[in-house]
C-alpha cells in the first residue's frame, strides 16, 4: 500500500493506492481516500477516478517526432534528446541564449519546478522562463507580498476555518473544484455566517440556504467596488479595529480619505448589490471579528481566482486584505486572511525560480545578495545567471518575433487552451522553429509541437509537493512507469549534459530536494529544516522550516510553522501594509452584449486533458454548457440544449445553452476546460494586470447567436 496524495488540486487529499493484481482489473491500482486534514478521507470525483489515467491507451508511448507531412514518427530517446540539444545550442549560436524558452507549469513536483528554473539559467542560459502558475496565483501573490511582505495562500492549517463563526468568501466555488474543502466551511454554515460572493449562484453560494449564511451576487467585475463600500461602511461607521491598526499596521490614514467615495448607495450602483446588503454584511463582519477577540468564533475573508483572475486582480486582493485588517484579523488567532491556491503544486511552483523575476526560496532575481546565495548552491558565479525575462502572456507574445524567443520548452502546462485570447497563442506556438513538449498525453499544446517527450504520471514518481496551506508533503511512486516513458528529473539532467551545463542536475527528487533546501534557506521560503524522513514518514511539513532552529512538533511530527505573521509580519518593521486601491470601470462595448464569466466544473481539472480522458468524467460533462438565465435566453431565442454562438472581437465558441436561474440576467458563463473549438479562452483578453501580469480571464463581453439545428 501507498500513501500518497491526489494529482490534481491543491487540497492534495490523501490517497492510498494498491496494486490490483487481477487480471483484467479495470486499473493497475486502487485508490482509496485517506484521513489527511484537508479531506478527512473524502475525495472528489476527480480523484477517485484518477487511477483510470495510469494505464489509459492514450498515453504516449515514445517520444514523437513531426514529419515532413506533418504526422508523428516516433524516434528513440537518444535521438531525441540529441536533438533537443543540437536545436538548443544552434538557435543559441545564432540568436543569442534569450532565443530559447521554458515554460513550466503549478502541477510539477517541488524538485521538477526548481530544476526547471536552474535548466533554464544555467544549462540554456535564458532569462526566458515563467509559468502557468501566472494565469492561477500571480495576483494573490502579488497582493500579500504588498500587503504582508509573504505570500503563503493560507497562513494558518485549513482546519483552523472549521471553529469559524464567519467566512466571508469571494470568488472561489469550492463546493465544485475542490469538495472535500466544504466539510471546513461547517462551522461557519452551524453559525449561519457564509457569506459568498459571486455572480453566479454557484454550488458554494448553494450553501449559504436555509440561513447559513448570504449570498452577495455583484456585477461581474465589480468586486473591488464592492470590498471598497464593505471597508466604507467599517470606517465611517467606526467599525474598524483602530487598536489592532495602530499596533500592527501601516497606512490608514491614506486608506481612510480613498474610501470616501464607496457609501452604500453608490457602491450599490456600481455593483448592483443593494446598499442595505453591504451594510448588514460589514456590521456582521465587525461584530463577528470584535466577538472573535474576547473568546468568540474567529472569521475568516478567503479569495479565489473570481476576483483575482482580472487586470485589476492585485488592486481586487488588497482591497479584501485592506478589509481583513480594518476588522484586525490577520496575524492573530481571531481569524486571518488567506486565498485558495488551485493547481497541486501552485504554492511550491511559485517558490522555486519558474518565474520570470524570482529564484529559489523566494529570492528576487534582480538583488545581488540572493543571486549570489543562489550562486553558491549551484556553484557558479553569480553574473552567469541571467536577469529578469518575461511573464507567461508577455513571453507568449513574444515566441518567433524578431527578439523573441525561436525555441520553447513546455512542462505540464496546455496553454492552447489555458492560456487567454487562445487564437493568439495557438499563432504565437506555430511561428516557433521548434517546439518540445513534455506531457503524458498529447494535449492541445502537445499536438502542436514538434517533439513530444513522454513523461512519468503522479504515481510513478517519487517527489514533494507544496498544498494550499503551504505544506510539504510526499508524493510517492506506487509503480513502475511505462517502458519508454521518462522522469523530467532525468530528461534535464541528460540535456544539461549535452549542454554541457555548469552545475550539476541530479535525476533523483530527494537529491534535489536537499539542493533546493539549501538554496532556499534563509529566503521567506525556507525548506531547509525539513527531513525527506519526516516527509517518508507521513509528516507535512508547514514552512518556513528553516535549519538549525527549534520546530513545533504535532503528534511526534516536525511541521514548521502553521500560522504565520503572530509575531509580526514579514516587512522590516513587521507591520502590514493598507494599500489604498481605485476602482476604474472598464468600457462596456456595445449595447447588446452580454458579460461572460468563465470558470471550472465540479468534472474537469484545468485545461481538462487528464479529465475529459477518463470515461466516467466525460460522460457527466461532455461538451461546454453555456449557463445562461431563461429571461436572457428568450431575449436571444435560446432554447434549453440549443447549440449557441458565443462570440467577439477575438474569437468565436459554441456550446448548448443550460438555462439556469442560478446566472445573472446580464451574465453567461462558460466553462473553460474543453478543446480549441469550445475553450472560453477563445474569447478571454490578454490585457494584463499592471503588478501581477495576469490577465484577464474572468470577465468579457461577447454577443450570443443561437444556432439553427436541422
Ligand atoms: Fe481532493 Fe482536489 Fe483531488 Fe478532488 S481534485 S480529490 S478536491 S485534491
Amino acid at each position: 500500500m501507498t500513501a500518497t496524495h491526489c494529482p490534481y488540486c491543491a487540497l492534495q487529499c490523501g490517497i492510498t493506492l494498491e496494486p490490483n493484481l487481477q487480471e483484467n482489473s479495470p486499473e493497475p491500482v486502487s485508490l482509496t481516500g485517506r484521513d489527511f486534514e484537508t479531506n478527512g478521507g473524502a475525495l472528489c470525483r476527480k480523484g477517485y477516478s484518477a487511477a483510470k489515467l495510469l494505464d489509459h491507451p492514450e498515453r504516449l508511448q515514445a517520444p514523437l517526432l513531426r514529419q515532413a507531412d506533418g504526422s508523428f514518427a516516433q524516434i528513440s530517446w537518444e535521438h531525441a534528446l540529441d536533438l533537443v540539444a543540437q536545436k538548443a545550442l544552434n538557435i543559441r549560436a545564432e540568436s543569442g541564449a534569450d532565443a530559447l524558452a521554458v515554460f513550466g507549469s503549478g502541477s510539477l513536483t517541488n524538485e521538477k519546478a526548481y530544476q526547471l528554473g536552474k535548466f533554464a539559467r544555467l544549462a540554456l542560459g535564458t532569462s526566458r522562463i515563467d509559468y502557468n502558475g501566472r494565469f492561477c496565483m500571480s495576483s494573490a501573490a502579488a497582493g500579500t507580498n504588498r500587503a504582508f511582505g509573504l505570500d503563503r495562500g493560507l497562513p494558518f492549517p485549513l482546519a483552523d476555518l472549521d471553529g469559524a463563526g464567519m467566512i466571508l468568501m469571494l470568488g472561489s466555488n469550492v463546493a465544485d473544484t475542490m469538495p472535500p474543502f466544504v466539510r471546513h466551511l461547517a462551522g461557519a454554515r452551524d453559525n449561519g455566517g457564509l457569506i459568498v460572493v459571486d455572480p453566479r449562484r454557484s454550488a458554494t453560494a448553494k450553501l449559504c440556504a436555509d440561513n447559513a449564511g448570504w449570498h452577495l451576487q455583484p456585477t461581474p467585475a465589480t468586486d473591488l467596488p464592492l470590498l471598497l463600500g464593505l471597508a466604507h461602511v467599517l470606517v465611517t461607521e467606526s467599525l474598524a479595529d483602530t487598536c489592532y491598526l495602530a499596533a500592527r499596521t501601516n497606512g490608514f490614514d491614506s486608506l481612510r480619505s480613498s474610501l470616501a467615495g464607496w457609501w452604500p448607495e453608490r457602491t450599490a450602483q456600481v455593483t448592483g448589490v443593494p446598499a442595505e446588503q453591504i451594510r448588514h454584511t460589514a456590521r456582521a463582519l465587525a461584530q463577528a471579528a470584535s466577538e472573535a477577540k474576547t473568546g468568540g468564533k474567529p472569521v475568516y475573508i478567503l479569495t479565489g481566482r473570481g476576483i483575482e483572475q482580472h487586470s485589476n486582480g492585485t488592486d481586487t486582493v488588497t482591497a479584501a486584505i485592506n478589509l481583513a485588517l480594518l476588522l484586525g484579523l490577520p496575524g492573530t488567532l481571531a481569524g486571518g486572511y488567506g486565498t485558495i491556491t488551485g493547481q497541486g503544486n501552485g504554492q511550491g511552483g511559485r517558490e522555486h525560480g519558474q518565474k520570470c523575476d524570482q529564484l529559489p526560496g523566494y529570492r528576487k532575481i534582480t538583488d545581488p545578495e540572493h543571486r549570489a546565495h543562489v550562486a553558491r548552491v549551484w556553484g557558479v558565479d553569480p553574473e552567469t545567471i541571467p536577469g529578469p525575462g518575461l511573464p507567461a502572456v508577455e513571453l507568449l507574445d513574444a515566441l518567433g518575433t524578431p527578439t523573441g524567443p525561436r525555441m520553447m520548452m513546455i512542462h505540464g502546462a496546455n496553454p492552447v487552451i489555458s492560456a487567454p485570447d487562445a487564437s493568439r497563442v495557438i499563432q504565437a506556438l506555430s511561428r516557433l522553429d521548434f517546439l518540445v513538449v513534455c506531457d503524458f498525453f498529447l494535449s492541445e499544446t502537445a499536438a502542436q509541437a514538434d517533439l513530444v517527450l513522454p513523461v512519468l504520471q503522479w504515481a510513478e514518481e517519487e517527489g514533494s509537493m507544496t498544498n494550499l496551506e503551504g505544506r510539504i508533503l510526499r508524493r510517492r511512486a506506487a509503480l513502475a512507469a511505462p517502458e519508454n516513458a521518462r522522469n523530467e528529473l532525468w530528461i534535464l539532467s541528460q540535456l544539461a549534459q549535452r549542454l554541457n551545463a555548469p552545475g550539476r542536475f541530479s535525476p533523483d527528487a530527494q537529491e534535489v530536494f536537499e539542493e533546493l533546501k539549501l538554496a532556499s534557506a534563509g529566503g521567506l521560503a525556507d525548506y531547509s529544516g525539513v527531513r525527506w524522513d519526516d516527509l517518508d514518514a507521513g509528516a507535512a511539513i508547514y514552512w518556513p522550516c528553516p535549519a538549525g532552529t527549534e520546530v513545533r512538533a504535532e503528534r511526534g511530527i516536525r511541521n514548521g510553522t502553521p500560522r504565520l505573521f503572530l509575531d509580526g509580519f514579514a516587512h522590516e518593521d513587521q507591520h502590514a501594509v493598507l494599500v489604498p486601491v481605485v476602482f476604474q470601470p472598464a468600457p462596456r462595448k456595445n449595447n447588446s452584449s452580454v458579460s461572460l464569466v468563465t470558470g471550472r466544473l465540479l468534472e474537469h481539472y484545468q485545461s481538462g486533458a487528464q479529465t475529459r480522458r477518463v470515461p466516467e468524467l466525460a460522460q457527466a460533462a461532455p461538451e461546454p454548457r453555456l449557463e445562461i438565465h431563461p429571461t436572457t435566453a428568450l431575449a436571444h431565442q435560446i432554447a434549453q440544449g440549443q447549440k449557441v454562438v458565443i462570440s467577439n472581437e477575438r474569437g468565436a465558441v459554441t456550446a448548448r445553452a443550460l438555462l439556469t436561474v442560478d446566472a445573472r440576467l446580464d451574465t453567461v458563463f462558460l466553462p473553460f476546460h474543453y478543446p480549441t473549438s469550445g475553450t472560453a479562452n477563445l474569447l478571454t483578453e490578454a490585457k494584463v494586470d499592471p503588478h501581477s501580469r495576469m490577465p484577464e480571464f474572468k470577465h468579457a463581453h461577447v454577443s450570443l447567436s443561437a444556432v439553427k439545428e436541422e
